[in-house]
């Protein structure tokens, strides 16, 4: 059996954190299995669903590494829905209702009052031809609702959740169909997922019920249904999915300079008992990915843990990973020197005015005047083949009797422009000697 999932997004917006998690989890376990990860759009909505948005979702799977291997629009498909749709209505699956949403509201309320649950009580079910008729007469269209079937509980076991199991006498038959001919969501997606040979569906424990009612469509389609593993939802570290959560996607990822493998490695583990750690490729998340890992509590998602990572993870990257997205002054020598600092790749630039242009050091007093002076002297007539801030630093202790920061600080300043940064002794060969002489000189007078 060929492995297939597929990440269903509508497009009527930018994804989110938590639509990329589930968007990975698909692609992970299709890779996991050597299989393939499809891309379906759920644009039957033609009024919300847009162009814009369908090319943003393209471009954010590509961007976070997760391209498809293939897609196909629900809005491209209304034939085949009308084909199956038929069969299902002719096998006696589907049934025309006639209540306006008025009458249904009324419906539920008197039922509330009553202590009930809102289950759709199957009164069109009940209509004769002739009642039908009349209502048609009167130019009401029917919406269409899916049979469920109540003779057996309906059970499945999740790879998230274990055992599952659905009273479907408890549940309202589903509309599957408006007045006007439209599709709601629940019926394309079983046509779709049986088209598609998807055999695992990886979606938010929202879906849970659907599920239920979905597995009788498959039934009543004459398909084996998929697998599905329902995962629970991803909330911020306030403890739900908030609207800044919801508006935090591939943009503001980027803007922040977050590296797609590190939002990766965060999203692959977060709501696991598995660890969050660097890693170098999505392979490595791919063979640890383990639905049965995942717990049933919220997994937690937090901005401040997911820079520390990227951070982590961009101090492991090696320069050819890195090369083509640096300024030419930081070559494979200086990227380790100044990998350390950086905690997201475009502050790289930072340092090349360090490493070949000029800065702007703080001035100083007298006294570090003196020193610097005497620093840059001594910076000309050390050996510069060997260790060259070792050579320094040492000759200027004997000399000055400086040690600790006053020995330190004023170099580093004079010839960084900065109280922190790169190790001295691996960023000094690669300012060159000629540089740090100028600059002590300088800083000196
Ligand atoms: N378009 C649906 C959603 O975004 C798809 C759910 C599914 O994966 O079946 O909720």
């Amino acid at each position: 059996m060929t492995v297939v999932t597929r990440f269903a997004p509508s497009p009527t917006g930018r994804l989110h954190v938590g639509n990329l998690r589930t968007a990975l989890h698909n692609w992970l376990w299709a890779k996991k299995h050597g299989g393939r990860c499809l891309l379906r759009l759920d644009d039957t909505d033609l009024a919300r669903s847009t162009v814009e948005f369908a090319d943003a979702i393209q471009t954010d799977l590509a961007w976070f590494g997760t391209a498809p291997d293939g897609m196909v629009r629900q809005s491209e498909r209304f034939d085949l829905y009308e084909r199956r749709f038929e069969e299902l209505r002719a096998a006696g699956h589907v049934y025309p209702a006639y209540e306006t949403q008025d009458e249904l509201d009324l419906k539920r309320k008197v039922l509330a009052g009553r202590g009930l649950p809102p289950i759709y009580d199957r009164a069109a079910l009940r209509l004769s031809d002739e009642e039908r008729a009349a209502l048609e007469a009167k130019g009401i269209a029917p919406h269409w609702r899916f049979k469920l079937d109540h003779t057996a509980p309906i059970a499945w076991y999740d790879l998230v959740r274990g055992h599952q199991k659905i009273d479907p006498a408890l549940q309202s038959d589903p509309v599957i169909r408006r007045a006007d001919g439209s599709w709601l969501y629940m019926l394309p997606s079983v046509i779709d997922d049986i088209d598609m040979g998807v055999t695992h569906v990886v979606r938010g424990e929202d879906h849970v019920t659907n599920t239920g009612l979905q597995l009788q469509m498959f039934a009543a389609l004459g398909a084996t249904a998929p697998a599905f593993a329902h995962e629970a939802l991803l909330v911020g570290s306030e403890g739900k999915l908030s609207k800044r959560l919801g508006s935090l996607g591939a943009d503001a990822f980027r803007e922040e300079g977050i590296e797609p493998l590190a939002l990766a490695a965060l999203l692959a583990r977060i709501g696991t008992s598995d660890p969050v750690e660097p890693v170098t490729g999505l392979d490595t998340l791919s063979e640890t990915l383990d639905f049965a890992r995942f717990g049933r509590a919220p997994a937690r998602f937090d901005l401040e843990e997911l820079k520390a990572l990227n951070a982590k993870m961009i101090h492991l990257l090696p320069y050819a990973a890195v090369a083509d997205r640096l300024p030419s002054a930081i070559d494979a020598a200086a990227w380790p020197v100044i990998a350390p600092n950086l905690t997201r790749i475009d502050q790289a630039s930072d340092w090349v005015a360090v490493l070949a242009g000029e800065i702007d050091a703080p001035a100083v007093n007298e006294e570090d005047g003196a020193y610097l002076a005497t620093a840059a002297r001594v910076a000309a007539e050390i050996d510069w083949s060997a260790e060259p801030w070792a050579a320094l630093t040492n000759r200027l202790k004997q000399e000055t009797g400086r040690k600790g920061k006053g020995l330190f600080l004023p170099l580093r300043q004079a010839l960084t422009g900065h109280d922190h940064g790169p190790d001295m002794a691996s960023l000094l060969p690669l300012i060159g000697q000629a540089r740090v002489v100028a600059r002590l000189e300088r800083a000196a007078a």
